[in-house]
């Protein structure tokens, strides 16, 4: 097995590296460092959770450890698609540069332009930015990039999806010709793949893992579920969702609620809130402090539910998420790869549950195609059981236990009765009246590029019925284990994450 040492990274590194107690490269490192080094352009097929950050992290600190900044003259380039994701790279490299002396300077809405400007003015090594944000300083006359000698896209992917394409092309002709660029995105649709033929030389391509699969640590369901009545399909699917999550009991330690539309954040974490569930919403619309305390409360185990949406969370390194609920079946079948990836990572059980109205059941059947699996069904909590039926106004803030059952199909699903949501739907309307007929995130605008289609293959009747095994419960998550890795499992899954565990 590849070491550290064998990487011809700079001593100063490989001391960073030791203290944060990593023992030995993952895969996409292994594979990107050594031509990162040689000053080869690099394209790392890679999502999050892979080690990815480091991978071009641990050689650009390498590689700027010689020569010095001049003004304004950044000497790297980092580009993200979210300021979260922004951020966490640059405390990747504080977690790095420590023995080494590295300036950096951070481009995210939200941060005061005055501050970042005095820091570029004096002159950076690494400038991490959102592409937009980079592009205001630029035109104010506050930056130039001819000094670029390494550039980085990250997670360009959802680049695309964020419609940011325009503006990373831009950057690129905006940098010498002569940089170095490492380029790493998720999956290759072919607007990337046209991107990186463009501004990519001869690039070392690696690739970690398939594209589009789920983790086989991760148990799966997903809950069929029809409103009684459609202005009360809001209010009963939240209450099927604190049924779910009262069902998970004290294995649910801390869940992302996903929502495909900011509204819903929104809405979705105040009913959490008003019964009593310590949650809190994190979605591009809400100011930049507010989005930084939910996260660090969040890593922290101060706050148990996120309320997020995909572009608020994408990317996002939680090391211990015990559960990820779907609240929305997502629009684009890849995001519920990426979502379900928020559980289960390191090697460690996860559970990822999601609920689907009828309208989302053609969305549905593309998540399944995508993962070339069925997703068991599981009980709709609100229609087994008489006491959900017969259940009082106060009864129902006392979330009661819901029992699955192994198999279950589609028509067994009873709409809930109109008794059974009368607070949730009294207390929670106002909240959706207020809000303005729901916008979805940039992220979920429908982007015909790609969308991974290619991967997208049918799956014949016969296999269909093999995959078709029913609930799940506890002795049944080794049957439901998703084929997703596989033989692409990296080998760092099973290492300890020791300094990032508390
Ligand atoms: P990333 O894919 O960059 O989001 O990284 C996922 C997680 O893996 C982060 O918490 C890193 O701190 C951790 N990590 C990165 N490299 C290693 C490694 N070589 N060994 C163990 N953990 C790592």
């Amino acid at each position: 097995m590849t070491k550290f040492s064998d990487l011809k990274l700079s001593p100063k590194v490989l001391k960073a590296i030791e203290e944060a107690g990593y023992e030995s490269p993952t895969p996409i490192q292994a594979g990107a460092i050594p031509p990162a080094l040689e000053g080869k352009d690099v394209l790392g097929i890679a999502q999050t959770g892979t080690g990815k950050t480091a991978s071009f992290v641990l050689p650009m600190i390498t590689i700027l450890a010689r020569g010095r900044a001049r003004a304004r003259m950044p000497r790297s380039l980092v580009l993200c698609p979210t300021r979260e994701l922004a951020a966490q790279v640059a405390e990747n490299f504080d977690t790095y540069s420590k023995h080494v002396k590295l300036t950096k300077a951070l481009l995210i809405g939200g941060v005061s332009f005055k501050e970042q400007d005095t820091l570029i003015d004096k002159g950076v090594d690494v400038l991490i930015a959102t592409p937009g944000r980079l592009l205001d300083h630029f035109e104010r006359g506050k930056l130039i990039l001819n000094d670029v000698k390494v550039m980085v896209v990250d997670e360009a992917d959802r680049m695309l999806d964020m419609g940011f394409i325009p503006d990373i092309e831009r950057i690129f002709g905006l940098t010498p010709f002569t940089r170095q660029t490492l380029f790493f995105s998720a999956t290759m649709a072919p607007e990337i793949e046209r991107i990186t033929n463009t501004f990519l030389s001869n690039p070392e391509r690696i690739e970690v893992a398939r594209q589009a699969t789920t983790g086989e640590n991760i148990t799966q369901g997903v809950v069929m579920f029809k409103g009684s009545r459609k202005d009360r399909e809001g209010s009963e699917k939240r209450k099927v969702l604190r049924m779910l999550i009262d069902a998970e009991g004290d294995k649910c330690t801390n869940a992302i609620i996903f929502c495909n539309r900011k509204t819903d954040v929104d809405i979705v974490a105040k009913s959490l809130k008003k019964y009593g569930y310590d949650a809190a919403p994190i979605h591009g619309d809400l100011d930049q402090s507010q989005r930084t305390k939910t996260l660090d409360g969040f890593r922290e185990g101060s706050l148990r539910f996120l309320i997020a949406s995909d572009v608020a969370a994408r990317g996002l390194d939680v090391p211990s998420v015990s559960h990820v609920f779907n609240f929305d079946v997502p629009s684009h079948a890849e995001d519920y790869v990426h979502r379900i990836g928020r559980t289960g990572r390191a090697g460690r059980d996860g559970t990822a549950i999601m609920i689907c109205v009828p309208r989302d059941e053609k969305n549905l059947a593309d998540v399944e195609r995508l993962v070339q699996r069925e997703i068991p069904r599981l009980d709709n909590p609100l229609s087994s059981g008489k006491s959900d039926e017969t259940s009082t106004s106060s009864e129902e803030d006392k979330p009661k236990k819901t029992t699955r059952s192994r198999s279950r199909s589609r028509k067994e699903d009873k709409a809930p009765t109109e008794d059974n949501a009368p607070t949730e739907a009294k207390s929670a309307e106002p909240i959706a009246e207020k809000t303005e007929k729901p916008k979805e995130e940039k992220s979920a605008q429908p982007k015909s590029e790609g969308r991974g289609d290619d991967n997208r293959r049918g799956k014949d009747n016969n296999q269909r019925s093999k995959d078709k095994r029913g609930g799940r419960n506890n002795n049944d998550r080794g049957g439901n284990k998703v084929v997703g890795l596989g033989d692409h499992t990296p080998d760092f899954i099973g290492l300890s994450f020791a300094d990032r565990e508390t």
